[in-house]
């Protein structure tokens, strides 16, 4: 590394990154008089929740709907961005298997008669096998959803599409994401409440039968924060990517960021960092011990493409999002940018769908030219039948290193001891989001957790943003997952 030049500002707040938890912070912060750095590693804000544009194509990195419990978190959106920009969007998607559609989140009868009588019945055996023989290890995601489901329903609805996002066998995933997505969640309890609707259950369809949708797509939040942040006082630098932190006498007292200029040098008083956890604990100067740098070393993520298609709106679907279950082909899920807001759209009488892929960064898929990825995406949905020969007109691809932080079997421990490590030898140093906690979360969590973490900073209150669980409550649907 060469020379280090110091931005000269009197020591404040620094933030590390400029998706929904950096800049939550930093807005925060400013609210309470308190203006700070925020140091983003890439030109765009939004982080996994950005708006990414080509040619004036606008393209979700995934499809983020806006839908909290927390209701600080939803005041929060509409402080940032003004009501006429929400639009309030049905919510459909399906899970396309052997050339069929089913509901999802998945409804007994809609699957079981799907499936044709013989296979329905297999699979309602196959339940009550798993039932009198329950498979011994539940930790694992695929030993909790047989438990539930059975083994026929977990190979048709589950094992495929987990194994494309999580690239590695079902049987070597945590049950953690399932746990709690799925909860208690059984095939009995799904049917009894398709027989039995109660009160419950009605009110957790109608809340996510909707949900809120910034009309030039999630970014459009982020985008807004950012003006209000720069409003604030605060800076916003872009491209500085945040490589070491310097600590002293138990707290850090410097981030230094790679800039186009070299290395710049900003004294803090506090950190709050949404970059990945591992990397925050690498970049630390002096660094932690051994233990501590392999437990960084040791997790995991996974990395995502989106090959985005413009077609005829006519060849486009009314669903939000499709699930992918067949396994001859590589797409995992297919968005229809034009169903989540026409405005996403520049050209009438077209759309855009996103075929994702679930990939690791430097592997084959990632690697490719886009005009292959153009091509493969192209023929995969001729090959499944979701769209006729010649009805491609352009095609983009776009790259998100770091989507999904891996619950692998040691990610627990691992994030555990590089949490100690912070706690104890940098104090002011606040982890928050999704990558800064190893947490597989939405926007609410990590917004929440940068809330949160100002008000300890700001009053001194005592938040354990290591507990927020923001989803405990309204998840409680037949489904492995929505991501
Ligand atoms: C496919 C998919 C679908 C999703 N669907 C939904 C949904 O429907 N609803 C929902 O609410 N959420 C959804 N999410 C989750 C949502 O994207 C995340 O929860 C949210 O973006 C996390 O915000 P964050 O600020 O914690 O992290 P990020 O969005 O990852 O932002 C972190 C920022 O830090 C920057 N950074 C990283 N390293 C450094 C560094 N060294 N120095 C400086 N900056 C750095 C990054 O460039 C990035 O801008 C989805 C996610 C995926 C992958």
């Amino acid at each position: 590394m060469g020379d280090i030049t110091s931005n000269d500002t009197a020591a404040r707040p620094v933030v590390i990154g400029a998706g929904p938890a950096g800049l939550t912070a930093a807005y925060q912060l400013g609210k309470a008089g308190r203006t700070a750095t925020v140091l983003e590693a890439t030109e765009i804000v939004g982080g996994i929740s950005q708006t990414a544009e080509r040619d004036g194509w606008r393209f979700d990195i995934g499809g983020h709907r806006f839908f909290t419990k927390v209701k600080p978190v939803q005041n929060l959106w509409h402080e940032i961005l003004p009501d006429e920009d929400f639009l309030l969007r049905p919510r459909m998607s399906r899970i396309f298997y052997k050339g069929k559609f089913y509901d999802y989140p998945l409804k007994a009868f809609n699957a079981l008669g799907n499936l044709g009588i013989i296979e329905a019945v297999r699979c309602v055996l196959s339940y009550l096998w798993a039932r009198l023989n329950p498979p011994k290890d539940q930790t694992t995601f695929e030993g909790f959803v047989a438990a539930r489901f059975g083994w026929r329903l977990y190979r048709i609805f589950f094992k495929t599409y987990t194994e494309k996002v999580w690239g590695v066998p079902a049987d070597g995933l945590q049950a953690d994401f399932a746990a709690q997505r799925i909860k208690n969640l059984s095939l009995l309890s799904a049917i009894w409440n398709a027989v039995t609707p109660s009160r419950n259950q009605k009110d957790i369809t109608s809340l996510i039968e909707e949900f809120e949708y910034p009309r030039h797509g999630p970014g459009m939040m982020w985008e807004r924060c950012h003006e209000l942040v720069l409003d604030q006082g605060s800076d916003v630098h872009f491209r500085q990517p945040v490589v070491k932190v310097r600590h002293a006498d138990g707290n850090a007292t410097h981030v230094v960021a790679d800039a186009a200029e070299g290395l710049v040098e900003h004294a803090c008083t506090d950190v709050v960092s949404s970059m990945p956890i591992p990397l925050l604990v690498q970049a630390m100067d002096p660094p932690a011990p051994e233990d501590v740098q392999l437990a960084a070393k040791s997790l995991q993520f996974r990395d995502f493409l989106t090959v985005a298609l413009v077609v005829p709106e006519a060849d486009g679907f009314p669903d939000n999002w499709i699930y992918i279950h067949a396994p001859e082909v590589e797409v995992g899920r297919v968005q229809n940018f034009g169903s989540w807001s026409p405005q996403m759209i520049p050209e009438p009488g077209k759309t855009c769908l996103g075929l994702e892929y679930f990939v690791n960064e430097g592997d084959e898929l990632w690697g490719a030219d886009d005009a292959d990825l153009i091509a493969q995406g192209t023929q995969e949905m001729i090959r499944l039948g979701l769209l006729e020969e010649g009805r491609v007109e352009k095609g983009y691809v776009v790259r998100m290193p770091k989507a999904y932080p891996m619950y692998d079997a040691t990610y627990k421990e691992n994030v555990e001891i590089l949490r100690r490590w912070l706690d104890e030898n940098v104090a002011n140093v606040h982890p928050v989001g999704r990558n800064g906690m190893h947490r597989y979360n939405n926007q609410d969590h990590s917004m929440y957790t940068a809330m949160l973490t100002v008000e300890n900073i700001v009053t001194g209150s005592a938040h354990d943003v290591w507990e927020v669980n923001v989803e405990a409550e309204y998840h409680e649907e037949l489904s492995e997952n929505d991501e």
